[in-house]
């Protein structure tokens, strides 16, 4: 199927006095998948709802396959959306649902009624290619055993299935999705997150995709797009996103629940000292400007005390998540941090246990602060 690209050039928007979006850009290839990332409130579903042409943007263009849409209606967009609520018509069958849009595209109103209808000349070709496309999306969705029930009969994730599949039918060159997992249970979450990724497998239609949740980002995307205060912040890999965050505020978004931090004054040569243990700090550290050092929990170890270079450190105490645990420890002076490690290791340790911490170094990143971001309430390094 043919897929179109889009590209979202320098569009803002506001209400009232507030800057809802601020000159965002973003070029999407034809056939990819796209997430938006941000938290809630930074403006994913404005974006998303400009794309669609439901709502005007204040600045910049949209445009799908070369083509600028800003004056082409809603209907006309050639994209299908797909909400955080599916609003299914109750009263109609899990086939009549998915048809709906052809129906009303493809038949005029003497063509959609009853008898009559199919008495009429061409209607009855188009109602049987009606049904084939019905047959096809409903197969793609494993919904063929469903077709004759309606929605108040169905499950959850059987309902968002029927959005999808009443959204897909209509062949779409361009699939927006607001949170459609939202509503879900984790288990279904999941679940349901995997046919979207078969499907986008499968019909390559161009895809973007909103979410706060940025597991479920890294899951489907080929690249994540992170919304921060207005601003689209970073477009990456789910990988590279991982790695290499552009700022304090995506790196603290990516690192949910925790992020270990330490505000550095001014380091010299690319080695850091906290509580005299000397922590030495990959590239961009001797320019001596003031900024915050940050590293995932993942990426701290907890070693002997007296391993040279270990920061000493006491154990607080430990969260268990399955396989592994968040070790919370404290360091002299006041600065605390959080080490993942291994269920099985973790099981030798108690609260009051005295350690060293080390970081992986590679793996740390310093943010300095330019001046428009100040540092924030987080640990603190004498
Ligand atoms: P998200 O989808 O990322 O949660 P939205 O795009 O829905 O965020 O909203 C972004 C901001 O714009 C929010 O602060 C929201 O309150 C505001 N907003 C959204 N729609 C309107 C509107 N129609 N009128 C006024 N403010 C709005
Ligand atoms: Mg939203």
């Amino acid at each position: 199927m043919a897929a179109l690209d889009l590209h979202i050039d320098n569009v803002g928007k506001r209400y009232g006095a507030t800057d809802v979006l601020r000159g965002v850009c973003l070029r999407i290839a034809a056939g990819e998948f796209v997430t938006l990332l941000g938290p809630s409130g930074c403006g994913k579903s404005t974006l998303l709802r400009i794309i669609a042409g439901l709502e005007r943007a204040d600045q910049g263009h949209v445009r799908a396959g070369g083509r600028a849409l800003d004056t082409v209606a809603p209907k006309d967009r050639d994209l299908a959306f797909v909400f955080q609520s599916y609003a299914l018509y109750p009263h109609l069958s899990v086939y009549d649902n998915i048809a709906a849009p052809l129906v009303m595209r493809e038949l005029t109103s003497l063509e959609r009624l009853p008898v009559i209808g199919g008495l009429l000349p061409g209607a009855g070709q188009r109602n049987r290619s009606i049904e084939e496309r019905v047959r096809q999306t409903s197969a793609l969705l494993k919904l063929d055993a469903l077709l004759d029930r309606r929605p108040a009969e169905l499950s959850g994730g059987q309902r968002q299935r029927v959005a999808l599949g009443r959204a897909m039918v209509r062949k779409p060159k361009i699939f927006l999705m607001d949170e459609p997992l939202a509503n879900l249970d984790a288990a279904l979450r999941i679940h349901t997150r995997g046919e979207i990724a078969r499907l986008h497998k499968e019909m390559q239609t161009t895809t973007i995709f909103v979410t706060h949740d940025q597991a479920e980002a890294a899951a489907l995307s080929d690249r994540v797009a992170v919304i921060f205060g207005s601003e689209l912040r970073q477009v990456a890999a789910p990988a590279d996103l991982y790695r290499e965050p552009v700022d304090l505020d995506v790196a603290r978004f990516l690192a949910q629940p925790f992020l270990n931090e330490v505000e550095v004054a001014a380091p010299v040569g690319g080695a850091l000292i906290i509580d005299s243990s000397r922590i030495i700090i990959r590239d961009a550290l001797g320019s001596g400007q003031a900024g915050t050092l940050a590293f995932r929990p993942e990426h701290a170890s907890l070693v002997d005390r007296d391993r040279p270079g270990a920061l000493p450190v006491c154990v607080t105490r430990i969260e268990h998540a399955g396989m592994d645990a968040h070790v919370f420890v404290h360091a002299g002076a006041g600065a605390e941090f959080v080490a993942r490690i291994s269920a099985e290791r973790a099981q030798s340790l108690r609260g009051g246990d005295n350690l060293g911490l080390t970081i992986d170094s590679e793996k740390a990143w310093f943010f300095p602060w330019d001046g428009s971001r100040q540092s924030r309430d987080h640990s603190r390094v004498a």
